[in-house]
């Protein structure tokens, strides 16, 4: 297991899509591990595999720090609802904006054994889903920020 080196946004890696995972290998597995570790580093609760540089339909999310989700070719299924909020990305540091999402997806993914399952989110992880799998056709939320981005403002920086 290692941490793998984030790309940022003007890299052109950050714009290509990402192909279909058709077989599991020991490469494979093994940058899986490396997104979940390089994700967890990062504090961030979500990393897709381009932002690694590796042009593969995989994501890792994760938004409480305890609930790891792997997802392989990640489909939308089902989407309702509206939530509103702001937004950020570990290929975007320092920055974030408002996007508006579903509260509510439904998806369709495969597991590290490459076996189908279904999974439901609201809120963040609905969120993180969405923001997840644009990274695997090439787009990155700024595409979709409401009056455009902001700088975060550190904790120790705001008293
Ligand atoms: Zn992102």
């Amino acid at each position: 297991m290692a941490l793998r080196n984030i790309r940022e946004i003007g890299d052109p890696v950050l714009n290509k899509s990402c192909k279909e995972v058709k077989e599991m290998t020991d490469r494979t597995l093994e940058l899986i591990d490396d997104m979940f570790d390089t994700m967890y580093e990062a504090q961030g609760v979500g990393l897709a595999a381009s932002q690694v540089g590796i042009l593969k339909r995989i994501v890792v999310i994760d938004v409480t720090g305890e609930d790891p989700v792997l997802l392989i070719n990640p489909v939308m299924l089902e989407s309702s609802g509206e939530q509103r909020g702001n937004e950020g990305c570990l290929s975007v540091p320092g920055k974030t904006g408002i996007v508006t999402r579903p509260n509510y997806v439904k998806i369709k993914a495969y597991d590290r054994e490459l076996k189908p399952f279904e999974m439901e989110g609201e809120e963040l992880l609905a969120r993180a889903i969405c923001h997840e799998m644009e990274h695997l056709d090439g787009h990155l939320y700024v595409e979709k920020v409401e009056g455009g981005l902001q700088d975060v403002v550190a904790d120790d920086e705001e008293e």
